[in-house]
């Protein structure tokens, strides 16, 4: 017998509301209608581990039906089902309710933040975001139960009638809407699948009726579940071989790369959760490319990149976490106010920092083999959380320009000053002075270790860290400098006047190194101003360069000898050591460049 009723609610027109805001985040609705399907499947089965239902032997399975021609897609589970009551129940009014609380709660915030309507799922009524018309065919799973027939067309009103199921379980059909239309579409309902569903716990099967077939065709069978029921998070780490995890990350994020390692998540206390972080392998030597952390609730799909959820640096990682602790339709907001989640977020950081030891303590040799790929994630972690840092800042590695890899306690210091390279090409003269001397320093070549060397002067303070150009003079000083003041006085103001930069402060040392004339520091602060002015697009206004030295070598046979050439000579010899010390500091200008290019040919004519 048919029957109409209405709908408990207070505003009549819900439903263009629903459909207008969730307009940003459509794809929604096929998760909800099949995470409905797969707990219905669950509940059965529940019930029939605990002796309260007769299992009838049916492999647990949701399929999936479109019909373009009929402008239908169906979603059909054989789970618990439901009775008319229930019906009544749950769709017409809990169901209900929950859309009706979204929208008292999010009333006024949805305009402005789409961030929360795609988070927030909607349940079974999601489906009218995307259908004008939906029906419900269903069959309880209780002995001598009644098919029943459901049928709304997104007004407050529905109609219920007898149905036409023989088999326990659910039919969700949804009469696809013009607004709905792109859902016809078979490409975008296996992208949306794909998202959503790929790694439900019940398989799911797709299947499309094709445009001209007859009434009486049956659609043509997929044979493979479009799903993956035992994603590899849930398998005990033990278990899982490296074969294994290569084959997820490929199989879940779609990159050529395999990821250097994995860290495989498995918590039962305080909270479950389960899940996989993988290092990707950075094609990009300079910059820190972003990741991506799939977020799940009981193998549904929630979100990526919740960073609520995932400590922020972490999604540098590629990754999947499941945390059945987490209701389906979480909101921005209330993850934000959640203090569990904050613990989730904490627990995963210590999880990520033990392995990370562990593997350090016991495969140092492959430790460091990957050190290169993983640092920046490590550090971009380190400033971002210092907790991170105490944690493991007895495994940073810092390479040396020796190519070892060496922890802080191990590093080269000379009287707590680390000296670092910010670029090997360009520091090459200088790398090679050290070298000469048998002196070490430290290569800090990647974009964030500006920020980490600040950081860890922060954190270690008494080390300083200083760039090998500049105030290296103390560290290649020789020990057995005899010093003669008058001598050192006359060379300097030999230099200031032959090259008559003011800026320019010109100090004489006796180097260990005999071969090289003179060499160039830059004032540190000054520089590392300028860098970090120049990376926030120069927000301090124009900084002027950092302050020069030049230390000019009193123990190279050149510079000994200039005191004995001619004014004109000294002159042009000066200015020359000046600009090749210049070089191995820095690119030449094109106007300096003239200016030593027309200089070495005077030179060469003195021969
Ligand atoms: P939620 O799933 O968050 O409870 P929904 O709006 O999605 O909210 O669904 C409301 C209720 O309708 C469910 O709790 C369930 O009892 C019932 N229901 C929905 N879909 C199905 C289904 N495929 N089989 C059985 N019951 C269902």
């Amino acid at each position: 017998m048919k029957r109409e009723g209405q709908i408990k609610v207070d505003s009549e027109n819900l439903f263009p509301i629903i459909k207008k805001w969730l307009y940003s985040d459509k794809d929604i609705f096929i998760r909800e209608i099949v995470a409905n399907a797969c707990d219905a499947i669950k509940k059965y089965r529940s019930l029939c581990q605990i002796g309260e239902a007769e299992d009838d032997g049916a492999a647990p399975m949701i399929s999936i039906t479109l019909n373009p021609k009929e402008k239908t897609l169906t979603v059909t589970d054989n789970g618990i089902g439901m009775t008319e009551d229930e019906v009544e129940r749950y769709i017409a009014q809990v169901a209900f309710s929950g859309a009706k609380e979204f929208l008292d709660k999010y009333k006024d915030k949805a305009d402005n933040d789409d961030g929360i309507i795609g988070h927030f799922g909607l349940g079974f009524y999601s489906a009218y975001m995307v259908s004008d018309n939906v029906e419900i065919e269903t069959l309880s799973y209780q002995k001598n139960a009644s098919p029943v027939h459901w049928e709304s067309t997104g007004s407050d009103t529905y109609e219920i009638s007898e149905g036409t199921k023989t088999k326990k379980g659910t039919s969700i059909i949804m009469h696809i809407s013009e607004d709905g239309k792109e859902f016809l579409s078979e490409y975008k309902l296996r992208e949306i699948l794909r998202k959503y569903c790929h790694f439900m716990p019940y398989e799911i099967y797709f299947d499309v009726v094709k445009e001209d077939a007859d009434e009486k065709d049956e659609p043509k069978k997929e044979v493979k579940p479009i799903n993956n029921t035992a994603p590899l998070w849930l398998k005990a780490p033990k278990d899982c071989t490296t074969e294994e995890y290569e084959n997820f990350y490929r199989e879940t994020f779609t990159d050529m790369n395999l990821p250097l390692f994995w860290i495989h998540l498995n918590v039962d206390y305080p909270f479950r959760l389960k899940g996989i972080l993988y290092f990707p392998k950075q094609t990009d030597k300079l910059q820190v490319m972003p990741g991506e952390i799939k977020l799940y609730s009981n193998q549904v799909y929630i979100a990526d990149n919740i960073k609520e959820v995932v400590p922020e640096f972490m999604m540098l990682l590629k990754g999947v976490i499941d945390c059945p602790d987490l209701p389906l339709n979480v909101s921005r907001s209330f993850l934000q106010n959640d203090g569990e989640v904050e613990k989730i977020s904490k627990h995963i950081t210590k999880k990520v920092a033990d392995k990370l030891t562990s593997v350090f303590k016991n495969e140092r040799k492959s430790f460091e083999s990957y050190w290169d790929d993983i640092s920046p994630f490590i550090k971009f972690g380190c400033i971002k959380d210092e907790k991170f840092y105490d944690r493991i800042k007895n495994i940073i590695l810092y390479k040396t320009i020796e190519g070892e890899y060496r922890t802080f306690e191990e590093l080269p210091k000379q009287d707590d000053k680390v000296y670092y390279v910010s670029s090997t090409e360009e520091q090459g003269q200088y790398i090679k002075l050290f070298k000469d001397n048998g002196l070490s320093a430290v290569i800090l070549e990647h974009n964030i270790d500006a920020h980490f060397v600040t950081f860890l002067e922060y954190k270690e303070s008494g080390t300083k860290f200083v760039r090998i150009d500049s105030e290296v003079g103390e560290a290649l000083k020789s020990d057995s400098s005899d010093e003669n003041k008058d001598s050192d006085n006359a060379l300097i103001e030999l230099f200031k006047k032959a090259l008559g930069k003011e800026k320019v402060t010109v100090l004489v040392e006796s180097l260990k190194t005999k071969d090289t004339p003179a060499i160039i520091t830059i004032n540190e602060y000054e520089r590392r101003m300028n860098d970090i002015s120049k990376i926030y697009g120069n927000m301090f206004g124009e900084v002027g360069p950092a302050s020069e030295t030049l230390i000019v070598n009193s123990g190279s046979s050149i510079i000994q000898k200039l005191s004995t050439l001619d004014e004109d000579k000294k002159e042009l010899l000066c200015k020359h050591i000046y600009d090749l010390a210049l070089m191995s500091q820095r690119k030449l200008t094109a106007e300096e460049m003239e200016g030593f290019m027309t200089r070495s040919i005077e030179v060469m004519n003195l021969i």
